[in-house]
């Protein structure tokens, strides 16, 4: 989980990319990163912290340049170490390569010791570093960004929207089956791709479209263009953003995320309808869902939880009985809207339980009569490997347990999930062209012992012209 954005704009690029990386901040909180371009010469600061605690005014001065990349990082494969701090920058011949990536590669192990076996030394624990491996490799033969992209297709199993500073240069790509977002911008002087359309509301652009599944995008001083590199026979995009991780007034592959959750909560109403007397929202993940079941079931809508916003990262709390107060300050009761009401709780998922218990005893604390567990996904019985950090199996409550036994481990008075037929019909794009990895078991791309639904990816389909020009047209494909 992380967020990516690559900008070329004629009026410096350090400042957008700053602000477009504070807009997705919540995609990933352990460590920032700014490549920019300017000459000669790549210029990078990044470190580990919150984008406000890696860079100020200075820093940003001294990142100048018309094009640049930026990161942010919440670490699912490589440790938080501060090598892993992203981009990453691979120098050859004159060649400047700087690449930040959002997702999560399955052929890790493989790939690595591959290149290791030809003596290649490895400087972080990312995979990241592998796909600048491939990249740089084949910049080293052609020189061409379409062949190095074309490589990381065919090499590459996994999840991966990558941005790429080569010299002035932005290209942007996203994974042939489209599993983690990125979409286009227009600003006033340039272009912007980023994770999210949050990022190009901050800078006040204009959303102009998604990055396409399997598709290399183009970003210099005289425009955008782009080309696509590899076609799938269906997409698959992260059914948990819609559910959980994208900001809600971000537009994810043609849908508004709040539009989704407000649908999964009327949904919610209409598969178990409850008396109640009050909808609460677990902030601020449930908001969304509970405006659309209060407004389906006629339950007057009624925050029962308040979150203090300015609270930091609780993991730098040393001891557990510091880390649990932390979470007491972090979360409060309205004691007032829940003393003696039936409350209908909603919040998006249930992970491992831990924050669902808590929740639910402190809201029984506080009063209310009935605690009926409302949530926006269905159960989530398999762990993710393609970018969302989940715990394994063992860990998930709902893996291999029923739906009341959940319930009782949680102490809620009754539980309902939604659906996933009603999930999907929510997001409205079709199972085919979601992963639902996480709720069903079954990946769109292969990994060690699990099950596949498959997919086909045709990496010699010819070039696909889009609605902005290609860049190489007509190139024959090795
Ligand atoms: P828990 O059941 O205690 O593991 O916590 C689940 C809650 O954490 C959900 O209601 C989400 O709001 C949030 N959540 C879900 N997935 C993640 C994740 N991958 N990382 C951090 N928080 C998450």
């Amino acid at each position: 989980m992380c967020g990516i954005v690559g900008i070329v704009d004629a009026g410096g690029v350090s400042f957008p990319l700053y602000y477009a990386l504070y807009a997705l901040q919540h995609r990933g909180q352990e460590s920032a990163g700014i490549s920019t371009f300017e000459g000669t010469t790549l210029h990078t600061h990044k470190a580990q912290g919150l984008v406000a605690e890696v860079f100020n005014s200075q820093t940003l001065q001294d990142l100048p340049g018309n094009a640049g990349i930026g990161h942010v990082r919440y670490p699912t494969t490589g440790s938080k170490v501060s090598e892993n701090v992203q981009p990453f920058n691979f120098r050859y011949r004159g060649l400047n390569l700087s690449i930040a990536h959002n997702g999560n590669l399955v052929n890790t192990a493989e790939l690595r010791e591959e290149y290791e076996r030809r003596g290649q030394i490895f400087c972080t624990t990312t995979d990241t570093e592998i796909m600048g491996n491939i990249i740089a490799d084949a910049l080293r033969t052609s020189k061409s960004m379409e062949d190095a992209v074309l490589l990381c297709m065919r090499r590459l199993r996994g999840s991966y929207a990558t941005v790429a500073l080569l010299n002035d240069t932005v290209y942007a790509f996203r994974d042939p089956l489209g599993i983690k977002p990125l979409c286009i911008g227009k600003l006033d002087n340039g272009y912007i791709v980023a994770s999210e359309s949050v990022a190009i509301d901050a800078l006040d652009g204009t959303f102009v479209r998604d990055v396409r599944p399997g598709e290399l995008v183009r970003i210099d001083e005289s425009g955008l263009t782009s080309i696509q590199i590899a076609t799938a026979n269906r997409k698959a995009y992260c059914i948990f953003e819609y559910i959980y991780f994208a900001r809600a007034d971000s537009v994810i592959d043609g849908t508004l995320v709040y539009d989704v959750r407000r649908r999964i909560g009327q949904k919610l109403y209409d598969t178990c309808p409850i008396e109640g007397d009050t909808v609460c929202p677990v902030p601020d993940s449930g908001i969304a869902y509970a405006a659309g079941y209060a407004k389906q079931s006629g339950i007057p809508f009624l925050e029962g939880l308040m979150k203090n916003r300015y609270m930091g990262r609780t993991f730098i709390m040393p001891t557990q009985q510091q880390r649990e107060r932390a979470v007491r300050i972090k979360l409060n009761t309205v004691r007032g809207n829940l003393k003696d009401k039936r409350v209908v709780l909603i919040d998006d998922s249930i992970v491992r339980g831990t924050t669902s218990r808590r929740i639910v005893n402190m809201i029984r604390d506080a009063g209310a009569e009935e605690v009926h567990l409302r949530v926006g996904s269905p159960p989530i019985i398999a762990p993710c490997y393609l970018g969302v950090d989940m715990p394994t199996r063992t860990e998930l409550i709902a893996s291999g347990k029923e739906v009341e036994a959940v319930r009782k481990s949680i102490g809620a008075t009754s539980l309902t999930y939604i659906p996933l037929e009603d999930l999907v019909e929510a997001i409205g794009c079709g199972e085919r062209n979601l992963c639902t990895g996480c709720l069903t078991g079954c990946y769109p791309v292969e990994i060690n012992n699990e099950k596949n639904c498959h997919c086909i990816v045709d990496y010699g389909a010819g070039t696909h012209q889009s609605d902005l020009s290609t860049f190489r047209a007509g190139k024959g494909r090795t």
